[in-house]
């Protein structure tokens, strides 16, 4: 990864954000600009230089992962590393979202001299656009979902229960070369795909079931993101008719990604398939959510919702119907922003799969 690239783009951004330094304090905003892939590191940015901060249990792997930049290890707290580091700095952004108040008091006590400005999200707006090499990541993410997902068709059967699916997706998902789950499978058989985000229990396979499946690997700190819902034996006449309707919103909705589009216009795309075919109560969040060192992350594509889609974004197209009682149907794919539309990153199909 290009971290030297990432830092110097974002250093030459410090003046019109009228900062002079910024301090990153998210995870993964720490990870994207430095590669440290600890729970505990701190940098601060300054135009052609950064400061890289963790304690005494991170040194070594610093040592490592962070090699290009100029470490300290605190014993103590952090703000008083922070002070002894920031010599002639004035004005000192900070992410907003991430320091708490009681954060910010103790930043405030140890900055003598320093103005604390709030900054909204600006590595978070940097990380929508993926390189190549985190492409690759998301790719390779992808296939070791794809295969998973091939892998578990032969594996359902009557009388399994939701958890014993959601186990061996997990299990799939790792030998097809995962190095972990992007999030803890979402497997929802019959009437419990009405939830959204159903959490798998006791619930044992039926004849006539849908099974929604949403799951994803994780590979080099990149998360997939996919959603199937199948039919285990034939399903009703209703749960066909709102298959058939997804799975057309979900083509809208793809087809609609391109850059300059807002992701507003992309959900609007999608939803108004579901509105026509009587179902739009039925379709209850946004249409989907970039991906990349985070679950979930902009762009995002929600109802009305103004995030200008770039080249080089890779979101989620994910509608869905649920309804109460009977269950519902969700189909979800990652797809990679290009010039002159959208690819897709996954392979399986999007058709009806009745096993
Ligand atoms: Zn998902
Ligand atoms: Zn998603």
């Amino acid at each position: 990864m290009d971290h030297p690239l990432r830092r110097a783009r974002l250093g030459e951004r410090l003046q019109e954000l009228e900062i002079e330094a910024l301090l990153v304090t998210r995870t993964p905003n720490v990870r994207y600009l430095t590669g440290f892939t600890g729970s505990n590191g701190q940098v601060v940015l300054m135009p052609t230089s950064a400061v890289f901060f963790t304690d005494g249990r991170y040194t070594e792997q610093a040592r490592h992962e962070v090699p290009d930049v100029d470490r300290v290890t605190y014993m103590s707290e952090f703000p008083e590393a922070l002070a002894e580091r920031l010599s002639g700095v004035t004005t000192l952004g900070f992410e907003a979202h991430d320091i708490s108040v009681a954060a910010h008091g103790t930043h405030t006590a140890a900055l003598e001299g320093v103005t604390l400005v709030p900054t909204e999200r600006v590595v978070e707006r940097a990380r929508w656009v993926k390189d190549e090499e985190e492409i690759g990541l998301l790719r390779a993410a992808q296939e070791a979902t794809d295969q998973a997902f091939e892998e578990i068709l032969d594996r359902a059967a009557i009388g399994m229960s939701e958890r014993g699916l959601a186990r061996a997706v997990e299990d799939a998902m790792r030998r097809a070369g995962a190095d972990g789950l992007a999030f803890e499978p979402i497997v929802a058989f019959g009437e419990n795909a009405a939830e959204p985000h159903h959490e798998p229990g006791h619930r044992l396979l039926r004849e006539g079931d849908v099974i929604k499946l949403d799951f994803g690997a994780l590979v080099g700190g990149y998360h997939a993101d996919m959603t199937r819902t199948i039919a285990f034996g034939a399903p009703s006449p209703e749960l066909r008719k709102i298959h058939d309707v997804v799975r057309q919103a979900q083509e809208a909705g793809i087809d609609a990604v391109r850059p300059g589009v807002t992701g507003g216009e992309v959900d609007a795309a999608a939803r108004s398939v579901i509105q026509d075919a009587g179902y739009g109560e039925r379709f209850t969040h946004g249409l989907g959510h970039g991906v990349g060192l985070e679950i979930h992350e902009g762009p995002n594509l929600r109802r009305e919702g103004s995030d200008v889609l770039p080249v080089g974004a890779v979101v989620t197209v994910e509608p869905a119907i649920y309804v109460p009682g009977l269950g519902g149907v969700r189909i979800e794919d990652s797809v990679e922003i290009t010039e002159d539309g959208c690819r897709v990153l996954g392979a399986a199909t999007r058709e009806l799969i009745e096993l």
